[in-house]
C-alpha cells in the first residue's frame, strides 16, 4: 500500500513579528524551491525558483485553517502574519484564508508584500481583510529597481511604485513599510527616504539581509548613515527588533 503524503508544512512559530507581537506564520505559497515574481539579491530562500506574475491558488484555505489550528503554540499568539516562500498575493485565496482566520479567532492578520501585485484592482479592493499590511521598498529608481530585486520582466519600478500609492490611499489598517539596505541601493537611500516619507506609513522596519552574499552586504558604518536618513520617520530598525 503507497504510504499516505504528509501534506507540506507551510505555518510554523510562534515567531516574534515587531507588528504583530507573538503570531503564527503562515506561508500560503508553500514552495521549494521558491516561486515570486521578484528574485531579490538578498533572498534568504537563495536565487532558484520560479519566477511568476500571475495568481493562483497555491494552498487551499481548508489546509491553511487546519495547520493554524494544530499549531501547538497557537494560543499564545495574537496575531497571524502572512509571508512565504514567495509574494503571499500571487495566492489568489489569500483574502478568503484572512476572513476567515478572523471569523474563526480574535488573532490580528498581517502580510509582507513585496508590492508586485498591490496596483491590481482585485488585490487593491481586498486588502482591508488584513489588520496590517507591510510593503518593501528597495530602490527609488528602475535601475536600482533592476539590480536589487530582478523582477519578473512584466513588472516595472513605476507600477510597484504606484501600487504602493494606491495601497496607502485605499488601505484603512495599520500600513507599513520595509526597506533593506544592501550595497547595491546604498546610495539611493536619500530618494527612497523621501519616498517613504511621501507615503507616511505608520511604522518603517529597517532591515539588514543576513544570510545573503557577503558582497550585497554593507559595513555598520554604511548602514548607521543610511539609517540617518529615516530620522524623522517613526522606525524600528533590524537591531531593534
Ligand atoms: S520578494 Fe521576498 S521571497 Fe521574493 S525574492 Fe524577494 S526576498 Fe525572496
Amino acid at each position: 500500500m503507497a504510504a499516505r503524503k504528509e501534506p507540506m508544512k507551510i505555518v510554523y512559530g510562534p515567531i516574534i513579528s515587531p507588528c504583530l507581537g507573538k503570531a503564527i506564520a503562515v506561508d500560503p505559497i508553500g514552495r521549494h524551491p521558491k516561486a515570486c515574481s521578484f528574485n531579490c539579491v538578498y533572498c534568504r530562500l537563495g536565487s532558484h525558483g520560479i519566477m511568476l506574475h500571475e495568481r493562483a491558488v497555491f494552498i487551499e484555505d481548508d489546509i491553511m485553517l487546519e495547520q493554524i489550528g494544530e499549531c501547538e503554540h497557537g494560543d499564545d499568539c495574537c496575531g497571524v502574519l502572512f509571508k512565504g516562500t514567495g509574494d503571499p498575493f500571487l495566492a489568489s485565496n489569500i483574502f478568503s484564508a484572512a476572513r476567515k482566520i478572523k471569523e474563526a479567532s480574535s488573532k490580528k492578520v498581517g502580510v509582507m508584500t513585496n508590492c508586485s501585485l498591490l496596483g491590481q484592482p482585485e488585490v487593491l479592493k481586498e486588502l482591508d481583510a488584513f489588520d496590517v499590511i507591510i510593503v518593501k521598498l528597495d530602490a527609488a529608481t528602475e535601475g536600482t529597481f533592476q539590480m536589487v530585486n530582478r523582477p519578473h520582466p512584466s513588472i516595472s519600478f513605476s507600477d510597484v511604485l504606484s501600487g504602493i500609492r494606491e495601497a496607502r490611499l485605499s488601505f484603512h489598517g495599520s500600513f507599513r513599510m520595509r526597506v533593506t539596505l544592501v550595497r547595491e541601493n546604498l546610495h539611493e537611500m536619500g530618494e527612497i527616504s523621501r519616498i517613504c516619507r511621501e507615503m507616511c506609513p505608520d511604522y518603517l522596519y529597517l532591515n539588514l539581509p543576513e544570510l545573503c552574499d557577503p558582497s550585497h552586504q554593507v559595513s555598520k558604518r554604511e548602514a548607521q548613515a543610511a539609517w540617518e536618513k529615516f530620522n524623522d520617520i517613526p522606525c524600528i530598525s533590524q537591531s531593534d527588533m
